[in-house]
């Protein structure tokens, strides 16, 4: 699909120019000469000189338009160097980074830094020294030198300094082992083999439902470009099913990304991937070391990863061979990214995947409205899985109406979800508290004088860690000990926690429980998929009976013994006046309901809140998602907002509050008329939250309830606009909050 006029032109005097990208926010290529006689195809990685530096860039096609003026061949510098060791970017690769710019108004050069940073790891390892025993008995044997054997013989072949470390020698001693032919050296490439996945190593039997879902999903794998919905309550077997398509995908040949939204829960994805097939998925995401991800990079660019499972920055590697991208949990926020390019890793999935021309596959227990929204109007195909595999039953799911069952004072959990906790112990079942707060108590106040500790750089308490021993800000990072004085009116000791974070709520589970084994799962605590891995198992092991977590505990596990489970405080989140904050709760409160009841043991739920009446607490205590989807459409068909109309936020910043006000004021000079388009542009607003990390904030909201032409009207708005360098402008295209 190589376009023509694309290929490096020949200039009729003197050497062939090339057009190179460079991964800086520049919105095109610069032009170079061709090295020698050798012009490097569009693709191809290579070193140029920029000013007095080096840098690796990609030879791109002509950029559209291509209104730059031609730069006179003797003012060109030459290419220094063809990085032919480096796998090209092939065309649809490249459009898909050209288009992801033009959609996220962003230089183009931005979205290749996301790339080139990592095209170094293609560059296979150096190759070790590697020694193994040979049997035979060295002239001259010594203690250090028996010790050395003794870690050869039966081990797997290992350098001089692991052997010698091992051993307690120096590695002299090996190498002396070497020389009188007790030990063999030899040179092994630095990657192993990797075990190849077997689309049909243990197929389930499916039950009739998934079937059908199964045979549909395989049909798409055979045909182009589309886009399927699979939807079905937790437990249905969406993985199972979607799985099918995965290994329609593998024997037709080609390789297949999954994106899965937790690196915390990849882990049991990744297990139930290897027993399905027969060998591990690759995985990528950021808990890899240095090395293992430089080996992943490898694997996936020569095609060697038939299946990589990975978080949402898989999707802008370049794997060779695309077959199918399948979005787990699609609906799940930590596919937007929210610094550097704010892309949503959904939305470009289905992008690649139109420009591949091959399938993807969202998969979700709740979609979003925006998915939702695209199978009404026929875009996406929708295949449902509409029960629960096997015996397992839905959770029962009851709201306990605060303002009745109350708690004690100073406490969360009340007298209906003790009892509930309390019989499910006793019958030695396990039980989960989610309470989607962080740390001990959101706020620290003073109640001799009422102050309240703020962060010194941000709009926003700080929130007390006591597992960590210190207060900490959720927006920028800053902390701090918790002080003995109150700042403002020197009190001693008069500092209170107010409010449950999930340590506190820990601590009266604790006091409730006594004989229960607790464990908490939270981010702060839990760092890194193998910690994870760890409390899940313990759960699943059963030598956890209470488990109190945050979000992170919400997603994807299975725990077979989990028959209770208690949403502390439900309200968190359907307030806040973010437009998204109901569809979340929803969201969230549906995947924790799908924590109870996985197996034979039927599931409870509870709801603390203080709007029983809430229609969104109604829809899920009947389960009944369809109703909750249809009235916030309605909603948001009535306020114009999205998935029905379009927004981008523009967020400037600078270190003064009056500098900000006064470039968010000539910004909104330069507001470029409408024209007869539908577009609105609001504010300036200062940002919900006001100041972050010592910036001052101040919004734009553009609008258009068609959605079109927003982008190139955005585009022309910023086209001459100048800031000066303390200033900084975030453009977030279909943001999630604002
Ligand atoms: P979902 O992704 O919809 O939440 P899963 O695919 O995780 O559901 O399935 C839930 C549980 O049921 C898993 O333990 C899974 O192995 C099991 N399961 C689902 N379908 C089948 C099947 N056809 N055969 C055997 N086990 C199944
Ligand atoms: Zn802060």
């Amino acid at each position: 699909m190589s376009d023509p006029g694309s290929s490096p032109r020949l200039v009729a005097s003197g050497p062939a120019r090339v057009k190179v990208l460079l991964p800086l926010p520049f919105g095109e290529p610069y032009d170079y000469l061709a090295p020698g006689d050798r012009v490097p195809p569009p693709g191809a990685v290579v070193r140029v000189p920029l000013g007095p530096r080096e840098v690796t860039g990609v030879v791109w096609d002509e950029p559209e338009g291509g209104d730059a003026a031609p730069v006179a061949a003797a003012k060109l510098k030459p290419v220094l160097e063809i990085l032919d060791g480096l796998p090209a970017l092939d065309d649809a690769f490249r459009r898909f980074l050209t288009v992801t710019a033009r959609y996220y108004i962003r230089p183009l050069g931005d979205v290749l830094s996301m790339v080139t940073r990592r095209l170094g790891h293609a560059r296979p390892p150096r190759p070790v020294t590697v020694y193994r025993a040979t049997g035979e008995t060295p002239k001259r044997m010594t203690p250090a030198r028996e010790r050395v054997l003794e870690a050869a013989s039966g081990a797997p072949p290992m350098t001089a300094k692991d052997l010698a470390e091992i051993a307690g020698v120096g590695p002299s001693v090996v190498k002396g082992l070497a020389e009188q032919g007790a030990l063999e050296a030899f040179e092994r490439a630095a990657d192993p083999p990797l075990a190849q996945p077997d689309p049909a190593a243990r197929r389930p039997e499916l039950n009739p439902d998934q079937k059908q879902a199964a045979d549909a999903l395989r049909r798409a794998v055979g045909q182009g470009f589309s886009v399927t919905l699979l939807e079905g309550v937790t437990g249905a077997g969406k993985t199972e099913v979607y799985c099918e398509a995965v290994a329609e995908a593998l024997a037709a040949g080609h390789q297949v990304l999954v994106l899965l939204p937790e690196i915390a829960l990849t882990q049991q994805i990744v297990g139930r991937f290897a027993e399905r097939f027969g060998a591990a998925p690759v995985q990528w995401h950021s808990g890899l070391s240095d090395r293992d991800r430089r080996l992943a990079y490898r694997r996936i660019v020569t095609g060697e990863a038939r299946i990589a499972v990975g978080a949402r920055s898989a999707l802008y590697l370049p794997f060779p061979d695309l077959g199918l991208i399948v979005v787990d949990e699609e609906h799940d926020t930590s596919y937007k990214q929210e610094d550097g390019l704010h892309y949503h890793a959904r939305d470009m999935a289905v992008l690649r995947a139109s420009i591949l021309e091959r399938p993807a596959v969202l998969v979700s227990a709740t979609p979003s409205l925006e998915t939702v929204k695209n199978v009404r109007d026929g875009r996406y195909a929708h295949v449902r899985l509409p029960q629960r595999y096997g015996v397992a039953e839905l959770p029962a799911i009851t709201l306990v109406d605060l303002r009745e069952a109350r708690p004690p004072p100073g406490r969360w959990i009340s007298p209906p979800l003790e009892q509930a906790v309390r019989e499910s112990l006793e019958a030695g079942e396990q039980a989960l508290l989610f309470l989607n707060r962080r740390g001990y108590a959101p706020l620290t106040l003073c109640d001799a004088c009422g102050f309240r500790l703020q962060c010194p750089h941000c709009t926003a308490w700080l929130v007390e860690h006591r597992y960590l021993g210190r207060l900490q800000c959720h927006h920028c990072g800053y902390e701090t000990r918790k002080p003995k004085e109150c700042p403002s009116c020197g009190a001693e000791d008069r500092l209170k926690a107010c409010g449950p974070g999930v340590e506190r709520l820990a601590e009266e589970a604790a006091a409730l429980f006594p004989e229960a084994r607790l464990a908490l799962m939270t981010s702060d605590l839990v760092r890194g998929p193998e910690q994870a891995e760890k409390l899940i198992e313990a759960m699943n092991r059963g030598e956890v009976d209470l488990m109190i977590g945050t979000q992170i505990v919400a997603k994807g596990h299975n725990f077979p013994g989990l028959t209770t489970v208690g949403v502390v405080d439900a309200d968190l989140g359907l307030e806040g006046g973010d437009l998204r904050a109901a569809e979340r709760t929803h969201q969230l409160l549906h995947q924790v309901a799908g924590r109870a009841g996985r197996a034979e043991k039927p599931g409870r739920v509870l709801v603390q809140t203080h709007q029983s009446e809430s229609p969104v607490l109604q829809a899920l205590a009947r389960h009944d998602t369809d109703a909750f989807v249809e009235r916030e459409l309605d909603s948001r068909r009535a306020a114009g907002m999205p998935p029905f109309g379009r927004l981008v936020a523009l967020v400037l910043s600078a270190p003064e509050h009056a500098q900000a006000r006064e470039l968010a004021a000539m910004l909104a000079r330069a507001v470029p008329g409408a024209g007869d388009s539908d577009i609105r542009v609001l504010g300036p607003a200062p940002a919900p939250i006001a100041v972050v990390r010592g910036r001052h904030r101040f919004r734009f909201l553009v609008s258009s309830r068609s959605g079109r032409a927003l982008q190139p009207y955005v585009r022309q708005w910023l086209k001459d606009v100048k800031l000066p360098a303390a200033a900084r402008l975030v453009i977030d295209v279909d943001p999630h909050s604002f």
